[in-house]
């Protein structure tokens, strides 16, 4: 990989990227980046955030067809010990926090369907009731004729 000046840039799906399996969103899209770093297939090498025990947060560049090859960006130098348990310690939170978010957002989906159904059953119920009530008012004008 070479790195190059200039905006010229391959627009390259990044659907099976690293992006949907990091703890927080990017703020900068892993093509949206200068300057351009090309691979020697001639594609423009996506950045990503590295969320690994050894490298937390560090940019790299990948191939987009997936050559193997992988640059650290140099200008994210190696951080401390400290630093890279804390941002490890805080990617394993969002992790765990976001698997329980959607545990509960599907428990609360869940919810809201029973609550639906026992809604409709007593609007059902109820309609019973009405129909009940009828009935009994026009039997007792029947019996008092
Ligand atoms: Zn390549």
């Amino acid at each position: 990989m070479e790195h190059r000046d200039g905006s010229s840039s391959s627009r390259v799906s990044c659907s099976r990227a690293p992006v949907s399996s990091s703890p927080i969103p990017y703020r900068e899209m892993p093509l949206d980046y200068s300057p351009v770093v090309i691979c020697h297939c001639g594609l423009k090498a996506p950045c990503w955030i590295s969320w690994s025990v050894l490298n937390p947060g560090r940019r790299y560049h990948t191939c987009p067809l997936r050559h193997g090859l992988q640059v650290i960006c140099m200008s994210d130098p190696p951080t401390t010990t400290f630093l890279r348990e804390l941002i490890g310690d805080l990617r394993d939170f969002c992790v765990k926090w976001r698997k329980e978010n959607e545990v509960l957002k599907a428990e609360a989906a869940d919810v809201e369907m029973q609550l639906t159904k026992m809604q409709k059953r007593i609007a059902e119920e109820e309609n019973k009731v009405l129909s009940l009530e009828d009935e009994v008012k026009t039997m007792r004008k029947e019996l008092q004729n």
